[in-house]
């Protein structure tokens, strides 16, 4: 027997609708490259959607073209990401921390039709537009200044638009937004969400035991909107009708605590370094900002160092969710939530649960598995590689790239290497490229990292493996010192020493400015190898 439901789409349209006529009062506040803050409404918001819609039409853009963005997270953007899709297009937004020739392959891969950019960054567009042939249009947001001759402005055409759109019906299953992998292995692959995928996803985010997301809200996307979607947090924030702050370029963590004070912010989302760089702010001057409105600051992107989640709790009272997923996972796929019980868990234990990655969210499920696919046990222990599958996860990438990733009974591998404890926690102890092998043992570059930062004087460490002639690969940790403070190679591993086994610490230490970073703030181990891979050998 069939049940006797609507069948009622899940498309972003009915965000949309929905923010008209529920929220069209509710603020959403972007920062200039100036500095300047604009503000604006959802409804104002609800209507430029439109009249975007419109002027997409106007330019020729059909149901499945892909519209391009390369900008900063604020509301022309947010609109982007509403209109875009609403209309029947995709939206595919350009990481613009990328090369220009990563960015050309990339949008040309994707066959972008008409791209969006701000004009502080046309300088970076004009370095790979040449190089993508099928950009027929391009619109500039005026977020410095007005756009240059020869370029459309996008307020100029805008205001030639009626503010309302005929949104046809979509099929939920229709393609929303592409957001490309960041190919630290191969090229980047197309990640290609779907109406229904975003929506679920939305939902699940705004879940209490996920974000927790609701009206009330005023929600900080620090992660860009070119990252996995800004992990969907617009989205849900939308979804809701929560208050959005939007932080335009200024990522730094002076810029960000003043908003956060400012506005008022109850929950910040975005990677480790940012909460590195604003742990250290604080620590120098408790008292300077009014943080006191914020429930939670989001961590994922890498792994959130213990140090840091207890660094804001003790000295600063601000709590911490850390949380997994990757760009194929629209990205929320696990949250280290504690659960009933977990409370009178002394302090170290609730500590390892909330600094792993916590456990799935509903509808993702989550294995892992050895070389050979066999499903290894969940006992806190055994590594292996993580796979995962729910509807908010890719089945497979744009244009077929990458097959490798998906096994044959419907998982994804995640390519990170993780264990799984009998409570469903996921620990990530590596990801596959930058696993340590000495002496057919592995070794966790994270929980080497991990214990580093928990030492006084150290800002930052990167864990990566040195080439051994003995035992194949060796640790080696690449060290940012705080300001002022020093530690030597045996004060290190004395401190190591206390927290793992004797065969982890590290055979050398290297003191660097910064770590090197990829396009989305994760640690480039990579580069540390390159430049430091050999260092053991020829210490021999
Ligand atoms: P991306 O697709 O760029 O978002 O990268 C996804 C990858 O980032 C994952 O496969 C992990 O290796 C890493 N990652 C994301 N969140 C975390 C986290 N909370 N802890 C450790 N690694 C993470």
């Amino acid at each position: 027997m069939l049940g006797r439901m609507m069948q009622f789409p899940l498309t972003l349209t009915h965000l949309l609708t929905r923010a008209a006529s529920l929220f069209s009062d509710t603020e959403i506040v972007a920062v200039r490259p100036d500095k300047s803050l604009h503000r604006t409404t959802y409804g104002a918001t609800v209507k430029r959607a439109a009249r975007l819609a419109n002027l997409l039409t106007r330019l020729g853009v059909k149901p499945g073209d892909r519209v391009a963005t390369l900008c900063w997270n604020h509301e022309a953007h947010l609109e982007a990401y509403l209109g875009v899709p609403a209309m029947g297009a995709v939206i595919h937004t350009l990481n613009l921390r990328l090369h220009p020739s990563e960015i050309a392959y990339i949008a040309r891969h994707a066959e972008d039709t008409v791209i969006i950019v701000d004009r502080s960054l046309l300088g970076l567009f004009e370095k790979f537009r040449a190089e993508v042939p099928s950009i027929r249009h391009v619109l500039v947001v005026p977020d410095a200044g007005p756009a240059p001759e020869g370029t459309l402005d996008l307020e100029v055409e805008l205001a030639k638009e009626r503010d309302d759109f005929d949104y046809p019906a979509l099929d939920e299953n229709q393609a929303a937004m592409i957001c490309y992998t960041s190919g630290t292995t191969g090229n980047p692959k197309g990640v290609v969400y779907s109406h229904r995928s975003t929506v679920l996803h939305a939902m699940a985010a705004c879940m209490a035991d996920a974000l927790g997301v609701s009206e009330t809200d005023t929600i900080l996307p620090v992660v860009p909107m070119f990252h996995a979607a800004a992990w969907g947090v617009p989205y849900a924030g939308f979804l809701c009708g929560a208050k959005l702050v939007m932080p335009g370029p200024h990522l730094d963590p002076a810029s960000l605590v003043s908003l956060m004070a400012s506005e008022r912010v109850t929950l910040a989302a975005g990677v480790p370094t940012i909460w590195i760089g604003i742990l250290a702010l604080l620590d120098k001057d408790p008292k300077a900002h009014d943080l006191s409105a914020i429930r939670s600051m989001v961590i994922g992107g890498s792994a959130a160092p213990p140090a840091l989640i207890t660094g804001f709790a003790e000295r600063h009272g601000l709590h911490v969710t850390h949380a997994w997923g990757m760009t194929e996972t629209n990205p929320l796929g696990t949250l280290a939530r504690l659960r009933r019980g977990m409370t009178s868990l002394s302090p170290a234990a609730q500590l390892e649960k909330r600094a792993s990655q916590g456990y799935a969210v509903p509808f993702v499920e989550t294995r892992h598995t050895d070389e050979t696919g066999k499903v290894l046990p969940r006992d806190g222990a055994t590594m292996g590689e993580l796979e995962v599958r729910g509807p908010w996860v890719a089945a497979s990438y744009f244009g077929g790239e990458g097959l490798d990733r998906f096994t044959a009974d419907g998982w994804f591998k995640t390519g990170d290497v993780v264990t799984l404890d009998a409570d469903g926690y996921v620990k990530i102890t590596d990801r596959s490229k930058d696993v340590i092998k000495s002496g057919g043992e592995w070794i966790s570059s994270v929980a080497l990292e991990n214990a580093l930062m928990s030492h006084p004087s150290v800002l930052e460490a990167a864990v990566f493996a040195g080439r051994h002639e003995k035992w194949d690969e060796r640790p080696i940790a690449a060290i940012v010192l705080r300001e002022g403070k020093t530690a030597t190679d045996d004060e290190l591993t004395a401190h190591l020493a206390t927290q793992v086994a004797k065969y982890w610490l590290p055979d050398a230490y290297v003191t660097v400015a910064q770590i090197p970073r990829t396009s989305t703030g994760k640690f480039l181990k990579s580069k540390l190898r390159e430049q430091y891979g050999e260092l053991l050998l020829s210490k021999k």
